[in-house]
């Protein structure tokens, strides 16, 4: 078998852990595959780099960020290439760039354009395994890019789809995907399937346990993922397409994102073109934004309000600043959370969003904004309810089981 794997920052996070990987590795191959192995840095690296750069500037040069975070997948794919050599097997460590890793040139968050896999497939005839750094690749102007915040998964998919691997593995600290964060609720569950379409929203909405373009990328390639740990042997959880069995199972599960904040503008005036106005102004300002809400007109103004994360927050402020009168009033509050519930299931069972408001209201949580969607329903709450909200939910949906 042709097998792709990857190891997240947790499982490579020290020598000790390293060494660990490479015992798997190693073992994969005793029984016989062809391996190649993705990587991320070590746990808590990316940050640091991130810091490093923040000591010097607020706003440090992104080509210049794309040089310094690549860095981090280098140290841990030639740490385990030479971990591996020295136990005796064949290995060879690959940069992006040498993996033939293309993506276009939005530094920090690039999108994989192709991969030339002839350096690999050269490498895996000559017998060795492949230890790819991962989450990074050189745009046409052969400059070093990343791929987005848990991009290493995005390697490995794309890796995997490439290569037409018989597998793409991703391991992490949790042995697969669970009804919630088991952090936040001990008492998940494990799910032993999920489709592409409930992990894409999950991971959308918060689940780090996958990055979410990612999930895209597997979905569109066709690439069946299997999330496992890499500090215990178990079948852990696949992705792949939807089947019937799945529909029945109405909630999937819950997620949590805290990195939201809530933009309100009061008194707007009501004509045509306004939202495409104030939408189109923050769009130029690469700001992403989420859960739009408009109310019904009231003598020619009416009231919009919307979601963008954290880190926008202030760039959306500025955005919005420059709409003088249009405008009447605003309110923002970076104390909100998201909580997410997500399953195939909603599509032919009604009541589902109810009982999700009837908990919130048991609870006595004020729901702030609602959105849904065939598969999804998201609240917006405030950011200290958010855990019990979690639990609560997972406790009236009763995914524990
Ligand atoms: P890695 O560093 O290996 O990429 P991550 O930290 O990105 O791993 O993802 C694993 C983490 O995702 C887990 O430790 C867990 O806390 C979190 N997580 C969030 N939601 C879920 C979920 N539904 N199932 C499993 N893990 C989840
Ligand atoms: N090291 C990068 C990050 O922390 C990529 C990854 O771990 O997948 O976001
Ligand atoms: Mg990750």
């Amino acid at each position: 078998m042709r097998i792709v794997q990857k190891y997240g920052g947790t499982s490579v996070g020290s020598l000790e852990r390293i060494e660990n990987v490479a015992r798997r590795v190693a073992r994969a191959r005793e029984e016989g595959n062809d391996l190649v192995v993705v990587v991320s840095a070590m746990s808590g690296e990316t940050n640091k780099l991130i810091e490093y750069a923040h000591y010097f500037s607020k706003t440090p040069s992104k080509r210049e960020m794309d040089i310094l975070l690549s860095s981090g997948e280098r140290v841990t794919a030639s740490l385990l290439a030479i971990a591996l050599q020295e136990m005796g097997y064949g290995a060879r460590a690959l940069t992006g760039r040498q993996a033939g890793i293309r993506t276009d040139s939005t530094h920090t968050y690039a999108r994989i354009e192709s991969i030339d896999t002839s350096a690999i497939e050269r490498e895996l005839a000559e017998g060795n395994i492949v230890i790819v750094a991962g989450f990074q690749g050189i745009n046409r102007e052969g400059e070093v890019t990343t791929l987005g915040r848990g991009g290493s998964d995005l390697s490995a998919v794309a890796l995997a789809g490439a290569l037409h691997a018989d597998a793409c593995e991703i391991y992490s600290d949790v042995d697969g995907v669970y009804t919630t964060d088991p952090r936040i609720e001990p008492k998940a569950r494990k799910l032993d399937h999920i489709s592409y379409d409930e992990m894409l929203e999950l991971s959308s909405l918060g689940a780090k346990v996958l990055q979410n373009r990612s999930v895209e990328l597997a979905k569109k390639m066709g690439v069946k993922i299997i999330a496992k740990s890499s500090f215990s042997d178990g079948p852990g959880t696949i992705i792949s397409e939807e089947d019937e069995s799945m529909e029945e199972v109405v909630v999937s599960g819950i997620a949590l994102d805290k990195n939201q904040a809530r933009v309100s503008l009061r008194d707007v005036t009501d004509r045509p073109g306004i939202a495409a106005e104030i939408f189109n102004r923050l769009a130029e300002e690469q700001i992403n934004v989420d859960m739009i809400i408009q109310n019904a007109s009231r003598e020619g103004t009416t009231n919009l309000g919307f979601t963008v994360p954290q880190s926008e927050l202030e760039r959306a402020k500025k955005a919005i600043g420059g709409f003088g009168h249009d405008i009447g009033g605003t309110d923002y509050d970076e104390n909100v959370c998201k909580v997410s519930i997500v399953g195939v299931g909603m599509k032919s069972h009604s009541g589902i969003a109810a009982k999700a408001f009837s908990t919130m209201a048991e609870n006595n949580i004020n729901i702030e904004m609602i959105s849904t969607s065939e598969i999804k329903v998201s609240m917006i709450i405030d950011e200290k309810y958010g855990e019990l909200a979690v639990r609560v939910l997972h406790e009236a949906y009763d995914l524990a089981k």
